[in-house]
């Protein structure tokens, strides 16, 4: 059992606001005098870059043994991310509020509900971490299951709230959930906040019914396209505190209890829901029709992904399922 049993729950998905003027309002914890381990293998970390679009700038850290790498330069007080100004745009990086365009994202997690239902169908119990306004979890109540959220954010769990959701705020400690409660778990673009993965990891474990499955969206830093862009890959972002890989993460699962892992490149789900919400949320947003070329540049990302063999990918996008294990 973890000495330390909290971790925060962060919001998901993001858009980088990476100019060079941009600071941090929130103080940091810039570490590149000091040691690092890895989470996942216990080795000590090297550093790989410093940062500079950022102020101040990002410290990477790479582990030499399994390649996570971590950014060393932590807001002392993570919760002052997540403030209202992260989901007003306000922030110096900040979060596509997606509540303008629910009707559209509905049609994406409409289709990953669909995956997920293919081994654990509704009814049964649904936990979606780092749910900012809940979008997901009515998603999933819609289809079938009793689905709760949970988020660090309390300007997001109430404003949540209010739409009738039932949102927990709060971080991510062993006894906020009772043990085997959930049949599914989903970290959808979370993992990654997260600034104690192993801790994370053991209360998912914990709250997970035997045969339970994890679902845990993130960049997989052994793509072509994060290894190409290198300092420059835009998933560098001061909120984002590790980075996994393919390879990585299925290890650091498997150590702490899960078994059949499945691999989606890119997505969970097909191209076609893609291309639906991206010419729902283009008419609704400017009241035009999508260009021809976004969607054939969205196609082609799209089918890149699943150039992929073993540890080879073309692009850095993944969707990692993972068993609970019989303990
Ligand atoms: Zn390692």
């Amino acid at each position: 059992m973890p000495s330390d049993t909290t971790q925060t729950a962060t919001p998901k998905s993001h858009r980088p606001k990476s100019t060079a003027s941009n600071t941090q309002k929130s103080s940091t914890q810039s570490s590149a005098d000091q040691r690092h381990n890895c989470p996942i293998c216990s080795m000590a970390m090297s550093p790989l870059y410093s940062i500079d679009r950022f102020s101040p700038a990002l410290d990477i850290w790479r582990c030499p043994s399994c390649g996570l790498q971590k950014n060393a330069t932590v807001p002392t007080d993570l919760e002052s991310l997540y403030s209202d100004d992260y989901y007003s745009g306000q922030s110096d990086y900040s979060y596509r509020d997606e509540r303008k365009s629910e009707e559209y994202h509905d049609i994406v997690w409409q289709a990953r509900l669909k995956t997920i239902a293919k081994t654990h169908r509704p009814p049964g119990s649904f936990l979606d971490i780092g749910c900012s306004f809940g979008g997901f979890v009515d998603a999933a109540s819609r289809f079938g299951y009793r689905a709760v959220g949970l988020d660090l954010s309390s300007f997001a769990v109430e404003e949540g709230r209010r739409l009738g959701r039932d949102l927990r705020q709060g971080e991510l400690s062993l006894n906020k959930f009772g043990r085997n409660q959930f049949d599914v778990i989903t970290m959808i673009e979370v993992m990654e906040h997260l600034p104690d993965p192993l801790t994370a990891i053991q209360c998912i474990c914990r709250w997970l019914k035997p045969g339970g499955l994890l679902v845990i969206q993130t960049a997989n830093f052994l793509g072509r396209q994060a290894i190409r862009e290198g300092q420059n890959y835009h998933y560098y972002l001061p909120g984002h505190l590790h980075y996994y890989s393919s390879r990585n993460l299925s290890t650091f699962l498997g150590n702490n209890g899960f078994v059949d892992f499945h691999l989606y490149r890119g997505v969970d789900f097909g191209l076609l829901p893609k291309l639906k919400k991206m010419r729902g949320q283009w008419k609704a947003e400017k009241g035009s029709k999508v260009p021809l070329g976004r969607l054939a540049a969205t196609s082609m990302y799209h089918l890149k992904s699943r150039i992929a063999w073993r540890d080879f990918a073309l692009t850095s996008s993944m969707v990692l399922y993972a068993r609970k294990g019989a303990l």
